[in-house]
């Protein structure tokens, strides 16, 4: 396994006394306020903001700003390793001529649906 170790140890005592490690599927869950759509949220450095985005930040050193899907099934979770892997495997998909053709095509469809939807809003019948 070459995937880093991320420690909640690491995390300032402000958060990572909140978070509680799930021993099956090593998920790291918020246990204070979670939003409507169960995002733990909360309170730092002024700003309020995603658990996960946070704690990305702190441990990883990185803007956490397009994962739209992770890599296991509770929001709440802020562990940075569950949310890398599905960046690498999209990485690893973009290094495959094949797969990278058929995510650039699925794409191009969707972008030409919306294309066509935003003309047919502004054409008169
Ligand atoms: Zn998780």
């Amino acid at each position: 396994m070459n995937d880093p170790i991320y420690r909640v140890e690491d995390l300032p005592t402000r958060l990572a006394s909140k978070i509680q490690i799930d021993p099956v599927s090593g998920c790291w869950l918020w246990t204070r306020y979670c939003d409507p759509k169960g995002y733990g949220r909360a309170h730092w450095q002024g700003k309020a903001d995603r658990v996960h985005r946070i704690v990305y930040r702190l441990l990883v050193g990185l803007e956490l700003d397009h994962v739209k899907d992770r890599g296991c099934t509770s929001r709440a979770c802020c562990n940075p390793a569950h949310l890398e892997r599905v960046m690498d495997a999209y990485r690893r998909d973009m290094e495959d001529p094949v797969k990278a053709a058929a995510i650039r095509e699925a794409a191009a469809i969707r972008q030409a649906r919306y294309r066509a939807r935003k003309k047919s809003v502004g054409t008169k019948p």
